[in-house]
């Protein structure tokens, strides 16, 4: 279904969907009769987080943030900035931030620190993907989806330059796309 712009199916759209229904019982164990808020990183975690918050049973609030560390390429810029703010305060609150992907880890300890001042009662990261073999800080998901090797994916909410978001499975962008 794809074209020439994709390599190969690297998650199938039956795999994403088990891990996430376990990842999503798992959540819900772990915080068994208690509220949680789930954060969505937009854009790139707005896929996975709609899965995610339904495969959760109790109480589940939403809300959303926006950090960018990434332009128009394939290559981390190391800065990050706040695109848009959480709409609610968080302190005292179990957070869990629903993230796509940790790469360099980079984005993630931005916005881990950021929260953290705000004294949530507890916070947790939760990521589809990880790729640790791609940190430049040290970095940890504590839910994590599935590890990947060091390839550029899109597809489930992850874009090459705002395009391929929509695409039902994780796929390796095929190299002739960003080396023109
Ligand atoms: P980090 O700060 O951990 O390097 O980067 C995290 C962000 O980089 C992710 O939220 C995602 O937006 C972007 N990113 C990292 N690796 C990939 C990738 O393989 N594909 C896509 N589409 N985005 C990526």
């Amino acid at each position: 279904m794809y074209g020439k712009e994709i390599k190969k199916i690297l998650v199938s759209k039956e795999a994403i969907a088990k891990r996430v229904a376990e990842m999503g019982e798992q959540i819900s164990n772990d915080y068994a009769n208690q509220k949680i808020t789930l954060v969505c990183t937009l854009r790139g975690a707005c896929v996975f987080f709609a899965d995610l918050m339904r495969a959760i049973h109790g109480d589940v609030e939403i809300d959303f943030i926006a950090v960018s560390s990434y332009g128009a390429d394939t290559k981390t810029s190391g800065e990050v900035k706040m695109v848009k703010d959480l709409s609610e305060p968080i302190k005292g609150k179990n957070v869990i931030v629903v993230e796509d992907i940790i790469d360099t880890g980079v984005t993630l300890s931005y916005l881990k620190k950021l929260l953290l001042a705000r004294e949530p009662k507890s916070l947790k990261i939760c990521t589809l993907l990880d790729k640790p073999s791609r940190r430049k800080v040290t970095f940890e998901g504590d839910y994590v989806g599935f590890e990947i090797e060091n390839e550029y994916v899109v597809g489930y909410g992850l874009d090459f330059d705002q395009q391929m978001r929509h695409y039902p499975d994780v796929c390796v962008l095929s190299p002739e796309v960003y080396e023109g």
